[in-house]
């Protein structure tokens, strides 16, 4: 039987899971294919890669697909992704273009539950080897789940907002999670300060 690499809650890198060296195509099947995590391969409908330019230069970074996007394939096209669009177009920004979506996990946590730390580490090398591709200018981390498992922190998120961090050389900034937003509407003026902090980072450099 095949050891459930989740419950062994190895961080695998992009060379443990075979990634390394893979161009999008390579990487995208063995993402189709992956059934490391029993829970997540046996619930999921699809697995959710990423969506975008995949030479960036932005790049964000969500937690976890949910019910619309296990269904459709794509990262963010439910009420939250909605939002996601419009914080784009407030950058002058587009889905797609200069912009590439991802997740941390592939696949969709049943009940939309937080990702279990093993399952964010079963999946990280799929994410390191996106990122490697997209050789972004700067990494946009939407909400605590995304930017604790990214930065492998437990700093609460209101800490993290208005820092500059690094990941795999690229700097990252912090901001809610657009589905924190619709659920608290009053801190969207901080998410816009977090993308303005984005935007002079990314012009920075
Ligand atoms: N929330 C996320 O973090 N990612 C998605 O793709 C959708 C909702």
């Amino acid at each position: 039987m095949q050891e459930d690499l989740c419950v062994a809650g190895a961080t695998r890198s992009q060379e443990d899971l075979g990634v390394a060296g893979l161009d999008w195509a390579g990487l995208a099947a063995r993402v189709r294919g992956c059934v490391a995590c029993e829970v997540l391969a046996g619930a999921r409908t699809q697995t959710v890669f990423g969506v975008g330019d995949v030479r960036g230069p932005w790049l964000f970074v969500g937690e976890a697909p949910g019910a619309d996007e296990d269904r459709l394939g794509e990262p963010f096209v439910g009420r939250a992704g909605k939002l996601l669009d419009s914080m784009l177009a407030a950058l002058g920004l587009k889905r797609g273009e200069g912009v590439y979506i991802a997740n941390i996990l592939k696949c969709r946590p049943p009940q939309n539950r937080d990702p279990l730390p093993a399952e964010a580490a079963a999946c990280r090398g799929f994410l390191d080897r996106q990122i490697a591709l997209v050789q972004p200018r700067v990494i946009v981390a939407l909400g605590r789940v995304a930017a604790q498992n990214l930065l492998s922190s437990e700093i609460p998120i209101g800490k993290m907002r208005g820092q500059r961090f690094v990941y795999q050389g690229v700097p990252v900034v912090v901001t809610y999670h657009p589905a924190y937003l619709l659920r608290s509407p009053q801190e969207k003026a901080k998410a816009w300060a977090d993308l303005k902090l984005a935007r002079q980072v990314f012009q920075a450099g």
